[in-house]
């Protein structure tokens, strides 16, 4: 008898989270997985005493739903998506809704809803933020695709959603095709560059001012209180005060390699290909490489001296503040950069992209949730057309009050051979962003000097002209 209102294919950590989610928002989801034995698992532990249902077999499944029939997918990106999608196909009707919340690469999205498009069926590529809590408790959720879908599941989405304010969901129609995964992606990537960020604030407070870790975390703790106030603000005054089973502090003990699960990449190489200059998001993802590099850096270490004798011996009160607002005017170019891609993918693919509404998915339920994005969402209210979040009044008068700390940060940081790349790149890029006239006049006349690739006089755009650069006259 059909008498669930949605299934889920997929009981790894989101799946079983994300099943019990909305069985407390009174939905009754059938569970199902590859490895039937785990359906029985569920249902007799974490599952125990709910109300959600299970099915041996796809057939099963798809005959205990109502129609039009919802089913989740949260299962490993890639190709087991596409193998799912071929088993449901015969078993589903012409308005049946298929969802991939896993986090699948967009294109992926695109190709899967043109593919299920012809066979009337109805596809819907949803980013899923939050982790295993957000899962269970209210995740950010980016839903694109198919929107003939979104009245048929907007009811569940919006209420399992993460809420912030007076109660509104971080959970709101993308746009079409894979642009709900389009923008997980760039979520994903902001992410890489508020935690390289943080890193950075780390090491100037470890190795310039020479912070111990209990003060470290009070000045994280303090910061959660300005305009900084975000989860990954939280969980770092957090995770420098904690101390080990000996009573000394873990943080110093990790090892300074980090890995990638490889969505901070794809954010950086769809910067490259669309051609927006997305750079902290991009030096983010190198850092990880750089710090990965642990055993050669070792080597290094010994033998490539950095700045001899120097120290710092400004006001440490001060240049603590300083920091502060370096990280917060570098995470404004960082979103900065971040909406700027979303705009060229919406131009590159013809999405219609709800900038504000964006910013409002991403303001709670997922890592870089915060206060911040808030103010993200208040810009692109003010303006649905903005340009640029730089040019927003708020924005562009924060930048200015952090403007003369960022550069001292950067500059003694530099100074002192502290790594800093995406500070530095902010700042050039914001130095960069606000210059009408930069040298690329002189790139043009070399581009054009040794490969005849022309010119334009500023005095006559769209006019291409080549100079015989070694003739005379
Ligand atoms: P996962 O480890 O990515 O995937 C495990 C699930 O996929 C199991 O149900 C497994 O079935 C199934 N599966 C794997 N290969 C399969 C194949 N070839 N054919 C059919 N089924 C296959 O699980 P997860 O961590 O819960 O993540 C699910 C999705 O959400 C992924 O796309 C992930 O990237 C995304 N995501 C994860 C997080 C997170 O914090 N973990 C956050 C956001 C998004 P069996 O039990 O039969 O092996």
């Amino acid at each position: 008898m059909a008498q669930a209102d949605i299934a889920l294919i997929g009981l790894a950590v989101m799946g079983q989270n994300l099943i019990l989610n909305m069985n407390d928002h009174g939905f009754v989801v059938c569970a199902y997985n590859r490895t039937v034995s785990k359906v029985h698992d569920f249902l007799q532990n974490e599952a125990k005493g709910t109300k959600v249902i299970g099915a041996e077999s796809l057939q099963e499944m798809v005959s205990k739903l109502k129609t039009p029939r919802r089913i989740i997918l949260l299962v490993k990106a890639g190709q087991a998506v596409d193998d799912f999608i071929d088993k449901l196909v015969p078993l589903l009707e012409s308005g049946d809704i298929i969802i991939d919340g896993g986090n699948s690469e967009y294109r992926d999205t695109t190709r899967r809803c043109k593919s299920l498009k012809e066979k009337g069926l109805l596809f819907v590529g949803s980013g899923v933020s939050g982790g295993e809590e957000g899962a269970r408790y209210g995740p950010s959720l980016m839903p694109g695709g198919h929107k003939e879908a979104w009245p048929h599941i907007k009811g569940i989405f919006q209420s399992i959603a993460a809420k912030v304010g007076t109660g509104e969901p971080c959970c709101d129609w993308v746009g079409d095709e894979g642009a709900g995964h389009f923008v997980k992606m760039v979520h994903n990537g902001i992410e890489y560059g508020d935690m390289q960020l943080i890193c950075e604030a780390y090491h100037l407070m470890k190795d310039v001012l020479g912070m111990d870790h209990d003060d470290m975390g009070e000045a994280f703790d303090q910061w959660n209180k300005t305009e900084l106030d975000s989860f990954l603000i939280e969980i770092t005054a957090n995770i420098l005060k904690y101390k080990d089973a000996d009573g000394t502090h873990l943080l110093p003990k990790i090892r300074d390699s980090a890995g990638q699960k490889g969505t901070g990449k794809w954010t950086a190489i769809s910067a490259l290909e669309y051609g927006v200059p997305v750079t902290l998001i991009g030096e983010a993802v190198f850092a990880r490489c750089l710090s990965s590099l642990k055993d050669e850096r070792v080597v290094a270490s010994k033998s490539l001296k950095g700045p001899q004798g120097a120290k710092f011996t400004g006001n440490k009160t001060q240049f603590l503040e300083d920091i502060r607002k370096a990280l917060y005017a570098s995470k404004i170019i960082s979103y900065a950069q971040g909406f700027m891609l979303l705009r060229q993918a919406a131009k590159e693919f013809g999405w219609s992209l709800n900038y504000g509404g964006i910013a409002l998915m991403w303001r709670g339920g997922c890592i870089i949730r915060s206060v911040f994005l808030g103010k993200i969402k208040e810009a692109f209210d003010r303006d649905t057309e903005l340009q640029n979040l730089l040019l927003d009044s708020f924005f562009s008068k924060a930048v200015q009050d952090c403007q003369d700390s960022w550069r001292r940060a950067v500059s003694t940081g530099v100074q002192l051979g502290i790594p800093l790349p995406s500070f530095t790149t902010a700042l050039s890029f914001y130095d960069g962003y606000r210059h009408a006239m930069l040298p690329a006049n002189l790139l043009q006349a070399q581009r054009d000097y040794f490969g005849a690739h022309t010119y334009e006089l500023l005095s006559n755009p769209g006019q291409f002209v080549h100079t015989n650069w070694t003739g005379h006259g």
